[in-house]
């Protein structure tokens, strides 16, 4: 069985695609077989690992998306061993659009998860979420049974964070009680400033051991990979970024997801 994990934060911006991509090839070097699902119409997991669909004629998310049993057509070989992607693309907006007038709405991608799962030996599918609590989310918490939560440091991550938690208890009680919050992760974390500091242990106060003892640094080599379709592990092994992000994969390797969301104090 494998370990589904939503990348999640409706605030945009935060690191859900560095973190989805980033963390699904430090576990794929782990030689864990991961598949990452480009959820987001933007489409930044995909490009960010160099793939193309258009050009390249591979299907993507939405072209399988109503028709689970074909969802394993969608997978594409990454240049990383151990590493697959089912491609976003901007046709996703239509499913926006489209699952609005459908019956249980929410369980599609469920559906083409489930049907990967009894197909192939996926040990993590990483699903990469838009920026918004749209269908398209509430479809990726729905396939999970994991959310994880990148939190950028700066002033407004606290409140931006108490709304994604109520609508991950909202997800927990009437659509999917399968859903454990694995943790919050900091992204983009300058040591040398104050108010990062100061969010830093704001979120540790309220959040204790959900949040992840991995921090992400704020790191150009980060940003620069996606530019040359690489994980940063691929792109600067050295890099601060890459050992981050090896680290998280480590704490998600080895952390058991709570099993009740946290009480904010
Ligand atoms: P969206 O909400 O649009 O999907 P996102 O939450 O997926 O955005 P990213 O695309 O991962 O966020 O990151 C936003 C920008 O910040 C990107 O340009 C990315 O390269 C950069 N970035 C992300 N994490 C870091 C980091 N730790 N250090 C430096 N730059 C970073
Ligand atoms: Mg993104």
């Amino acid at each position: 069985m494998a370990r589904i994990i939503s990348v999640a934060n409706q605030k945009g911006g935060v690191g859900k695609t560095t973190t989805a991509i980033n963390l699904a090839a430090a576990l794929a070097v782990m030689e864990k077989k991961t598949l990452l699902v480009d959820c987001d119409p933007q489409a930044n997991a995909t490009s960010g690992l160099g793939i193309e669909p258009e050009k390249s004629g591979f299907k993507d998310l939405y072209s399988v998306f109503y028709t689970p049993a074909a969802a394993p057509q969608a997978i594409v070989e990454t240049d990383v061993p151990y590493l697959s992607l089912i491609p976003g693309s901007r046709d996703l907006v239509a499913a926006e659009l489209e699952l609005v007038d459908k019956m249980a709405r929410e369980f599609y991608l469920r559906a083409c998860v489930r049907e990967i799962e009894k197909e192939t030996g996926y040990e993590y599918i990483i699903l990469d979420c838009p920026p918004s609590l749209s269908l398209l989310t509430l479809n990726a918490l729905c396939a999970s049974e994991e959310l994880l939560v990148p939190l950028q440091c700066e002033y407004f991550a606290l409140e931006g964070i108490v709304k994604l938690l109520n609508t991950y208890r909202q997800v927990r009680e009437l659509l999917n009680p399968g859903l454990d919050l694995l943790g919050i992760v900091l992204t983009m974390y300058d040591s040398r400033n104050r108010l990062t500091r100061d969010v830093k242990n704001e979120v540790r106060r309220c959040f204790g051991e959900s949040l992840f003892e991995t921090v992400i640094p704020r790191n150009v080599r980060l940003s620069e990979a996606p530019s040359h379709g690489k994980s940063i592990i691929h792109y600067d092994v050295k890099s601060r970024g890459a050992e981050a992000y090896l680290g998280l994969a480590r704490e998600v390797a080895r952390r058991k997801p709570e099993k009740k969301a946290p009480v904010v104090n």
